[in-house]
């Protein structure tokens, strides 16, 4: 089964998706960290974020161990990563890799933007994970705090409130909540009570659709 997790920055997708993939034995697809990894490689090169053929000919390149890039969650590459995600070249280039990796056996468990819009309309069970921007940008906050970033809150609600804009007003693929997308909405729940209650979802979304909790994907 493919598990397809949308929803706005540091909403807890990403924590959620993992510890789902984990429990269930799936791979895990960090959408946003592509995003990031052609973003840094925009910006290490020198080049401009918004310029459409130098953005797209970084995606075309892309190898995907740059995911793995513990610089990957910075707020200037979030930020150049909203910018090059906005651009079509740039999706239509990182489209294939990640149908591809989202149709890899048992299963997946995909978190982004698009996941159950545009890269698995198919997806077998639809999530849209939500928090009130002020708790998203305090969570933020305390990440980007951990790394050593030293940002203030007013400054990261700023930040955070104009991606999610440029997110959901880009002419393609915005943040939106699929039709058959169940939404959860984390403000004021822990991770761990998120986790469970999706893992219940899932389970029973796999009951009924395979009637086999686990094995075979969709
Ligand atoms: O989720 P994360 O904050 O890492 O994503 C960084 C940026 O990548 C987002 O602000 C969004 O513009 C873009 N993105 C996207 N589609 C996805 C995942 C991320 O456009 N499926």
């Amino acid at each position: 089964m493919i598990i397809a997790i949308d929803g706005p920055a540091a909403a807890g997708k990403g924590t959620l998706a993992r510890q789902l993939a984990g429990a269930l034995g799936y791979i895990y697809l960090d959408t946003g960290a592509i995003y990031r990894a052609v973003a840094k490689s925009v910006l290490d090169a020198g080049d401009d974020p918004d310029d459409v053929r130098t953005a797209a000919a970084h995606a075309e390149s892309l190898n995907p161990s740059a995911l793995e890039d513990p610089d990957l969650r910075g707020e200037e590459v979030g930020d150049a990563a909203s910018r090059v995600a906005a651009l079509p070249a740039v999706r239509d280039a990182l489209l294939a890799f990640q149908r591809r990796v989202a149709t890899t056996p048992p299963g997946a468990v995909l978190d982004g933007r698009d996941t159950g819009t545009v890269i698995c309309p198919d997806a077998g069970l639809k999530l849209f994970v939500t928090a009130s921007l002020e708790e998203r940008a305090r969570r933020r906050l305390e990440e980007l705090r951990c790394k050593g970033e030293t940002l203030i809150l007013p400054q990261v609600l700023a930040e955070l409130a104009a991606r999610d804009s440029r997110d959901r007003d880009r002419q393609i693929a915005p943040l939106r909540q699929a039709e058959d997308a169940v939404e959860i909405d984390t403000t004021g729940m822990t991770p761990d009570a998120v986790f469970r209650r999706v893992l219940c979802l899932a389970r029973e979304r796999l009951m009924l659709l395979e009637g086999v909790p686990g094995r075979t994907m969709r």
